[in-house]
């Protein structure tokens, strides 16, 4: 028994009920809204965050959640009703009090969960790859992560968890959890990248031509990092918005890809910090690979402008 063995086993079975919630939702094709920043939420959004946030108080009700959603207008009379229909087929504990759990934060404590109920919420919207992550870290040092997968490949949902010096494992399907670990891939011209199918930047397909890279795999949400730790790629490349780039979005990724044997840094080689919600760059964008590449692709990555 690790020292973190229960954070991680709660973070494994949240995000694994979280995506039943999800799908719920996706397969029966409820409406979404936009955000006041224009990325859009939907009710499985919400639905999946009331359900881990809930949890996650009552098992460590002194730990502090960082979650991205929070209550708002959008959760009428309705949409909670939609959302106890979901929670009773599923045979989940109903949920009164929405605007409570949504909003509720808990004390500020150095033990800090990070929860993404959604990320690529483009991609759920059109049948494509999301994912569902939630990542602990403790005095802003990354400890636990989990990111279940819904539809990841032929086997169906993958949950891929990972523990500081523990390594990261998946589970495929309904399998038992296996360990992972990335490729020895040496050849970046052979190599399998990564990239972001609605949030790219034109400077990232000019690294790849520069660095002469020929297979991409591009798909929405935090999945790829689950790429790199897997194998299945060997390189993923990410811009960062220093004034958008949130915890929950990297946090988990960043881990399982380290415990995979992967290296992740920022555009200019320094590892990606974490403040709270937010990470801390000093460049706009970050590099995860199989550790091999890492050095070449940031030497490539000099020679490009990324603005
Ligand atoms: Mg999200």
């Amino acid at each position: 028994m690790t020292h973190n063995k229960i954070e991680l086993n709660l973070a494994a079975e949240l995000v694994k009920t979280a995506t039943d919630i999800t799908e719920w939702f996706r397969l029966k094709g409820f409406e979404s809204f936009q955000k006041e920043d224009e990325s859009p939420v939907t009710l499985a959004d919400y639905a999946s965050q009331l359900f881990i946030v809930k949890k996650l108080r009552e098992k460590f009700p002194n730990d502090q959640i960082i979650a991205e959603e929070s209550y708002n207008s959008h959760i009428d009379i309705n949409v909670q009703k939609i959302i106890k229909r979901c929670y009773r087929s599923l045979e989940l504990d109903l949920i009164e009090d929405f605007e409570r759990i949504l909003n509720y934060r808990g004390p500020y404590s150095p033990r800090q969960w990070t929860v993404d109920p959604i990320d690529g919420t483009k991609g759920f919207q059109k049948n494509l790859t999301y994912a569902i992550g939630i990542g602990f870290m403790i005095n802003s040092e990354l400890i636990a992560a989990a990111i279940g997968v819904p539809n990841y490949n032929e086997k169906g949902r993958a949950l891929f968890i990972a523990e500081k010096n523990q390594g990261t494992r998946v589970s495929y399907g309904e399998e038992d959890f296996i360990p992972i670990s990335v490729t020895d891939k040496k050849n970046i011209k052979k190599a399998n990248m990564c990239h972001s199918l609605h949030y790219d930047e034109p400077w990232v397909m000019e690294f790849a031509e520069i660095a002469e890279v020929s297979n991409y795999i591009q798909m929405d949400s935090m999945a790829k990092f689950c790429m790199v730790a897997d194998g299945t790629a060997d390189l993923y490349i990410k811009p960062m918005d220093e004034n958008r780039s949130f915890s929950w979005d990297f946090l988990p990724g960043i881990l399982i890809v380290n415990e995979a044997g992967g290296i992740v840094s920022d555009l200019k080689g320094n590892n990606i910090k974490f403040n709270n919600e937010k990470c801390i760059i000093t460049a706009p964008g970050l590099v995860a690979s199989n550790g091999f590449l890492h050095e070449e692709i940031l030497k490539y990555l000099k020679d490009i402008d990324f603005y």
